[in-house]
């Protein structure tokens, strides 16, 4: 069974969420933005191996953390979808826009597809890619845990921002409709930013995508 912990990183509070497998105590680091001890300590205290790094996206609050953490603990950077590079080249320009600690560039050791599959331990998450916020945004869905990793493409009353280069409203709203809506209403989602909440809330009282 699919376990995880969110711990929000960065002055950004991004939602960066620890997953593992209880058979095998293997982990995930989703969207390493930064503050690497306490995700390492969190991984520690509770016996889990990190095996890998899961990107949604490429914004800096997202993987400022990456390169650092993949070269201390040897990890696979997966994801997101190649649509996202101009982020990652942008990372260190970014970093100091927002006044983030030097973030470096990183390769992504595999980029993912839509209805691409990333196996941790016995559990398996089905990918979608949900373009908009950026080209390259991707969601990681357990089906059997009943969740959805989403990054910035839907928050609880709100949806990802469009206005930075590369991000597109109409594209946000299709990826929502198409590619989140129908992992079902009762799958709890776990937004890059503040809490979470379910699809079948959201299609009743978010103004963006009510009655959708
Ligand atoms: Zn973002
Ligand atoms: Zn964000």
């Amino acid at each position: 069974m699919l376990h995880y912990h969110t711990i929000p990183v960065t002055p950004f509070q991004q939602n960066c969420s620890i997953l593992w497998c209880d058979q095998t105590m293997e982990g995930a680091v989703v969207d390493p933005g930064g503050d690497l001890p306490r995700l390492l300590a969190f991984a520690e205290k509770q016996g889990i191996t990190l095996k890998q790094i899961l990107l949604t996206h490429c914004h800096v609050d997202h993987c400022a953390g990456t390169a650092d953490l993949a070269e201390q603990l040897q990890l696979p950077i997966i994801g997101p979808h190649e649509g996202d590079q101009y982020w990652i080249d942008a990372l260190p320009q970014t970093a100091i826009n927002y006044g983030f600690p030097p973030a470096r560039v990183f390769t992504p050791t595999r980029w993912l597809q839509d209805g691409d599959t990333v196996q941790l331990g016995q559990s398996t998450l089905q990918v979608r890619h949900c373009p908009g916020h950026t080209p390259g945004h991707v969601v990681f869905h357990s089906a059997e845990a009943n969740r959805a990793f989403v990054g910035d493409v839907l928050f609880a009353g709100s949806i990802g921002r469009t206005d930075f280069p590369g991000g597109d409203y109409d594209t946000l709203i299709a990826s929502i409709t198409q590619r989140l809506w129908p992992m079902g209403n009762d799958t709890v989602f776990i937004p890059g930013h503040g809490p979470e909440s379910t699809f079948g809330r959201e299609r009743v009282s978010n103004p963006f995508v009510a009655g959708t």
